[in-house]
């Protein structure tokens, strides 16, 4: 995954290179910094020696030695002194200068603690803006996996009022789909009600309890076509609202979901390299989805480029369709992306930072 969020001791993350938020001296010192030496071997702090300190806001790199990273990347962060001493923007050069070093040294991947937000005072949430932002710009023009690893409460990732919101948002829902869920209880029970009753009373043939509207002039189904796997309930209500016909759904059916993806891609002029990167997809993956036409991806790949090319609620429904998912009222990750969409919100960033802040799996892969 291009960008991911974890929570973790950074010092057992496996990757190119983990960043360290160093002090000026470079020798040592708590929080991360401890950890690291700690787990890395007196032979770090040797190398540190060597290297003469570090401004605020720049880098520099050492070997990782015990640690299961080739190199480790040692910023100095700002300390917090209000925010009118230019922290952000040294907290910015951090990052920046952090990123530029690994891709110097040929970096594929790299893990970042929250740099400053610990004994240096940063406000969290601020701190990790800072961090997704700048992570965000250079990840727009490189590939490279960068992982943030937070060591405290998730919900520190965003902010109070959009934590709330997506609490009340969650909290409706459930009520709502319970309320629904009573409801088509009570319709189950008269619809058997009334099938008991016209048992005696034969139907006309031929009604689809208007499950499809019916187009003009659209042809019977032959005797030994095969009949199409309904689509789940949830899908259904969606696909309803549409107004599809059966004949369109049909036709749908027949597009595989790379198709489907690439014919989308095609259909909003973007390039592959736009649409993986907004989908926070690994390159090489793309290039498997686009090459077999048969791929089943996981439903947080599918939900990832329903983003990137911005697709209404319907329109994800129906993509989720071809792989085979859909979304449901009953699961905090379903409604957490359904926040976002049903708000026009496509910033895969922003929703991964919500979805760590509330303990779930991320999308994109
Ligand atoms: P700073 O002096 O830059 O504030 P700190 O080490 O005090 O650095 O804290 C930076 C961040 O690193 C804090 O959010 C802290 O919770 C976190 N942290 C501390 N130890 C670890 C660790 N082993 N792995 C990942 N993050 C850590």
């Amino acid at each position: 995954m291009p960008f991911n969020i974890i929570r973790d001791d950074i010092t057992r993350v496996k990757c190119d290179a983990i960043v360290n938020a160093a002090n000026s001296s470079l020798l040592g010192g708590g929080g991360v910094d401890g950890a690291i030496h700690r787990a890395a071997g007196s032979e770090l702090l040797a190398e540190c020696r060597t290297l003469g300190g570090c401004d605020t806001g720049d880098a520099k790199a050492t070997k990782g030695y015990k640690l299961p990273c080739r190199y480790v990347i040692h910023t100095v962060g700002p300390i917090w002194q209000g925010g009118g001493c230019g922290e952000r923007e040294l907290l910015t050069s951090c990052y920046r200068r952090s990123l530029e070093l690994a891709l110097s040294l040929g970096c594929e991947s790299v893990a970042f603690p929250l740099i400053s937000a610990g004994v240096y005072g940063y406000p969290k949430e601020e701190a990790v803006s800072v961090a997704v932002e700048t992570i965000r710009e250079f990840l727009n023009g490189q590939d490279m996996d960068v992982t943030l690893v937070l060591f405290d409460r998730s919900a520190a990732a965003i902010s109070r009022s959009l934590y709330d919101s997506i609490t009340e948002y969650i909290d409706d829902a459930y009520a709502d789909s319970h309320d629904d869920s009573a409801a088509r209880m009570m319709s189950a029970n008269s619809m058997a009600m009334g099938a008991a009753l016209s048992e005696a009373k034969p139907q006309k043939p031929g009604r689809m309890m208007g499950l499809f509207r019916k187009e003009k002039g659209s042809k019977k189904r032959e005797k030994n076509e095969a009949v199409p796997m309904m689509p789940q309930p949830e899908v259904l209500e969606e696909v309803c609202e549409e107004e599809v016909s059966l004949e369109n759904y049909l036709a749908s059916r027949d597009e595989s979901f790379s198709e489907a993806l690439l014919r989308m891609i095609d259909e909003r002029g973007l390039t592959d390299a736009e649409t993986y990167r907004k989908a926070n997809i690994d390159r090489k993956l793309f290039s498997k989805i686009r090459s077999d036409r048969g791929y089943r991806p996981k439903k947080q790949t599918v939900l990832a480029f329903a983003i990137a090319l911005e697709l209404t609620l319907p329109e994800t429904l129906s993509l989720l369709s071809k792989a085979g998912y859909t979304l449901s009222d009953s699961l905090k990750f379903d409604l957490i992306i359904k926040y976002f969409i049903s708000r026009g919100s496509y910033d895969i960033f922003e929703i991964n930072r919500a979805l760590f802040a509330f303990d779930q799996t991320l999308i994109g892969c």
